[in-house]
């Protein structure tokens, strides 16, 4: 299944990342993709919230991920931008997140794709200059395997 929204404002963008975040199962796992800017951040910052999260949210750039244990059920939120091997991950011990009862965001998942659970959902977040400066077109799907 995939539903698409549009947004045309970081706020509704935000709100849309927080009914996410509200409706968040323990153990679900998300990809977030889209280009430098578009929104991952803003996106995520809305899930944070959802789930009863109070911190600001900052992309893990350098650390991978970032644990929030403040909400309803723990927030891992991870960005594999950087990530140069796989290796990587098992430094990590990304399968503690993958495989847990918390709630997962993998921003720039798809560099991963091969460690992915098939049972994740993707988000997509892209803009549109046409549409306005402030467009972004969010795709949210199953993957299917
Ligand atoms: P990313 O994490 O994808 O690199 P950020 O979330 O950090 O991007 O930044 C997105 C930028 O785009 C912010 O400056 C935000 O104010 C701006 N913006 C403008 N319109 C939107 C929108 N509809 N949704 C999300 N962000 C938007
Ligand atoms: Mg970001």
């Amino acid at each position: 299944m995939k539903t698409i929204y549009e947004t045309f404002s970081p706020k509704e963008t935000e709100q849309l990342g927080q009914k996410i975040g509200e409706s968040a199962k323990a153990g679900d796992l998300y990809t977030l993709t889209g280009d430098l800017g578009v929104g991952k951040t803003v996106f995520t910052q809305g899930v944070a919230k959802g789930l009863g999260i109070g911190e600001p949210i900052n992309s893990p750039t350098f650390t991978i991920v970032q644990i929030y244990e403040s909400g309803r059920m723990p927030f891992y939120h991870l960005d594999v931008y950087r990530i140069a091997d796989i290796e990587e991950m098992e430094e990590i011990g990304y399968e503690d997140y993958f495989y847990g009862e918390g709630f997962t965001i993998i921003e720039w998942g798809n560099l991963i794709e091969e460690l992915l659970p098939s049972n994740r959902k993707e988000i997509l977040i892209e803009k549109n200059i046409e549409k306005g400066f402030d467009y972004r077109r969010i795709v949210i799907s199953e993957a299917e395997l």
